[in-house]
Formats: structure tokens, sequence, C-alpha cells
């Protein structure tokens, strides 16, 4: 762990959260329902492809995808009908409408699944016994956010939920954060932001001037400069 600014802590009262991949995990219940999904569609008995094979590349044309989506550069409808349709082709399965059919069914099932990140509940009940009020700032699109904390166990300590659709603004818009902490009533100086996407979470933050935590859940290597970074989010209990 890196330094960090104890006097800066002392007056928080608002901890933003990141949900996908730092609160929600996302790796996992994704991992999990195209597994699923996989079997049931029979991919690998029509196309002799194994799952992870597939998998591996999903992964990275999906991530490959939101971070253009969080530039810009593509819109969420082209995400949607990309990613699936790109992964299959990358492993030699040239059929679009499997890749519909996974993009269709996607959302709803992923939702069905509720893992969290490693240590989360434990964090969600420390910070609210310490009087934290605690809040969900996603770029995800809104009804699946919704979906997300309202059907696991992350319901009962989150106070407000925010996502980039509500005002289509995205981190690391400003104009996201403004938004989110006015929701939230809680002033900027009173707050603090925890989240994995360096772009997104933390150099937004830093751009209003709000504190941020990286969650560094990959465990990247790179100059953090004076950002406090935790690789674990029971870290958290150390700090606030
Ligand atoms: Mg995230």
């Amino acid at each position: 762990m890196h330094s960090y600014n104890l006097k800066l802590m002392n007056n928080i009262k608002h901890v933003f959260f990141d949900l996908d991949n730092t609160l929600w995990d996302f790796r996992k219940n994704s991992e999990v329902t195209l597994k699923e999904m996989y079997k049931t569609k029979k991919v690998h008995e029509e196309y002799n492809v194994e799952f992870g094979d597939f998998h591996e590349k999903y992964y990275h044309k999906n991530e490959e995808l939101w971070a253009n989506f969080r530039d810009n550069l593509i819109t969420k409808e082209q995400l949607r009908e990309r990613r699936f349709k790109e992964a299959f082709e990358a492993v030699g399965i040239n059929n679009v409408s499997l890749a519909e059919e996974f993009e269709k069914n996607y959302l709803d099932e992923v939702t069905h699944h509720h893992h969290l990140v490693e240590g989360a509940e434990d964090v969600l009940i420390y910070l609210e016994n310490k009087g934290y009020s605690i809040h969900v700032l996603s770029n995800g699109f809104e009804e699946v956010t919704l979906r997300k904390v309202n059907k696991s166990n992350l319901k009962p300590y989150i106070k407000t939920i925010t996502s980039a659709e509500e005002i289509q603004s995205k981190k690391p818009d400003s104009r996201i954060f403004y938004y989110t902490l006015e929701k939230a009533n809680a002033k900027k100086e009173e707050s603090i932001l925890i989240g994995d996407d360096w772009i997104a979470d933390i150099l937004g933050a830093k751009n209003i001037n709000l504190d941020a935590i990286f969650y560094n859940a990959l465990q990247e290597n790179f100059d953090f400069g004076d950002v406090v970074v935790i690789d674990k989010l029971r870290e958290l209990k150390t700090i606030l």
C-alpha cells in the first residue's frame, strides 16, 4: 500500500464506489454466465472450440470496446453489436445470429449472478457502522446498474446510485461527478471515490479535485503519482 494523508481522510462523510469490478464482480459473474450460455447453445459441440479459448478472446474484446466507449470512440449500440460477433470471429466462428442471441440474452442472464468482489460486504458493513454514506457511480447502463445493486447483497448499504446513461455523461467527464455529488447531497471536500479504472475513476475524480483511491484489482504497475492505491478492498478499513 502507498502512503496516504490521514488528515485528509478525517473529514470524509461520503464514499462513492465504482460498481463493476470494484464492488460487483463483473469478471466472475460474466464468466459464469457465458459458460452457461455456451453450454446451453451447444457451441462446443457445434464448432469444437473450447469455452476457455472463446472466453479469452471475448474478455479482451469486451475490455477494448468498453475503453473505446469510455473514450467516446464508439456508441453503446456499437459496443453491443460488436463484442460477441468479433469474439466469435476471433476463434473462427462466423455466425452473426449466434452472436446476436448471446448479446440479447447476456445482460439479462448476467444479473442473475451476484458474486461480489472479495471483501466488498465486509468493507460496506464497516463503513456503514462508522457512519459513512455509501454511493455507487457507474458508467454502466441504467437498468443494468440498478439490477446489479438491488438484486445483490449491496442493496442495504447503498444510499444513491448514479449511472452514466442517466445524464448522458460518463466518467471521466466532470459533469457526471458533479451530478452524482449533487444527487447524493454531498460536498466534494467531504467525499472520496474508489474505483478500479485509472482513467475513468481516478483521473476523472482528480480532474475536479475529488479525493480518490485506486483499487488496483489487476495489480498493474505504473506511476500512481500521489494517489492512494489498494490491492484489496479490506485495506480501506485502515484508511477510512
Ligand atoms: Mg470498474
